[in-house]
């Protein structure tokens, strides 16, 4: 066991007549996510979770108002006096933001969020160090601290959902960018004059291959309905796996669009584990197989794929709340 009268960093919680290691101080891991303000508690900085609170986000109620439901989150978690004392509080959120000054420049989820000073906001309310980063970037360190990124130094994640993200890791720290704004990999240019990214350009990674482009796809060669429900990946992806030609080209395309724009990743990072994670996904081994094959045969030279390894991200929904954990208690 862990001395605690050994440990000479700091002297937080000491009124208390508690002493935490910087290493074991109670950790408050909270992912804003569009729909829901998830939140987990982290007494000695590592999982699992003692408790954990999830409410509705209601975006639509704008910053404040959100912003009161995150700390009633925290509240939820119920932290004695000493304990909120020396808590650290990790917050992943969506959208550009600078991990730097905590502000969320914009988030396209959450209405009314324009340079939004997260950190500060909850640092002055709760009087303890808050770090923010991007959501998408928080689920790359969950796999890294947490999940099938362990033991790895230079990993990949990328994310296929409704759209696509990720985040990638060189030599144990998180690539940030200048200004904070680094792995934003759904937006790598793939097709000059291809369908509109949600950003407004064109021929975009997540145009041509995130769930939503996989559906519209899907639409454009006859497969489901023109009308009525939104046709969803699950069903495209179970059309495809009973033989449905057109649902397995919408796939394949997606798989190999994924797998080029991985290579081009791979030649940049040089990393020894590319992860997948996302709803898309859960298609099936012969999705990810695919892009795997795709990847590798998009390669430059043989050399970038020896030992390489593509694996399946494992965290599923709780890799931003492992990721906002880790981020506070590592210095990646
Ligand atoms: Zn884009």
């Amino acid at each position: 066991m862990e001395s605690r009268i050994a440990c000479d960093s700091t002297s937080l919680g000491a009124a208390a007549g508690v002493i935490y290691c910087a290493g074991m101080r109670p950790v408050v891991a909270v992912d804003l996510g569009g729909t829901n303000i998830r939140a987990a508690y982290y007494p000695r900085g590592t999982p699992p979770a003692v408790r954990s609170s999830r409410r509705a986000t209601g975006a639509g109620d704008g910053p404040t108002a959100v912003l009161e439901r995150i700390h009633a989150a925290i509240e939820d978690l119920a932290l004695s006096a000493p304990e909120a004392e020396a808590m650290i509080i990790g917050i992943g959120a969506p959208g550009p933001l600078d991990p730097a000054t905590g502000v969320v420049h914009h988030a396209p989820n959450l209405p009314g969020w324009h340079e939004v000073p997260l950190g500060e906001m909850l640092s002055r309310r709760w009087g303890c160090p808050v770090k923010v980063e991007n959501d998408a970037n928080l689920a790359a360190l969950g796999e890294w601290g947490h999940g099938s990124g362990r033991g790895a130094h230079h990993l990949i994640l990328l994310t296929i959902g409704t759209g696509i993200g990720g985040g990638v890791i060189v030599d144990d720290r998180l690539v940030r960018g200048w200004r904070g704004l680094g792995g934003e990999l759904g937006h790598l240019p793939l097709v000059a004059d291809g369908p509109r990214c949600s950003c407004g350009q064109a021929g975009h990674l997540e145009a041509i291959a995130s769930g939503t482009a996989i559906a519209r796809a899907y639409r454009q060669v006859g497969g489901g309905p023109a009308d009525g429900p939104a046709i969803t990946t699950e069903r495209i992806a179970a059309a495809a796996r009973a033989g449905d030609p057109r649902a397995k080209a919408v796939f394949n395309d997606a798989a190999d669009a994924i797998g080029r724009g991985l290579s081009g990743l791979v030649h940049v990072f040089n990393p020894e584990r590319v992860l997948l994670g996302g709803g898309v996904v859960r298609a099936g081994e012969w999705f990810t197989g695919h892009v795997e094959r795709a990847l590798r045969e998009s390669l430059m030279d043989a050399t970038f794929g020896e030992g390489l390894q593509v694996l399946p991200a494992e965290l599923g929904d709780e890799a931003a709340l492992l990721g906002a954990l880790t981020l506070v208690t590592s210095d990646a």
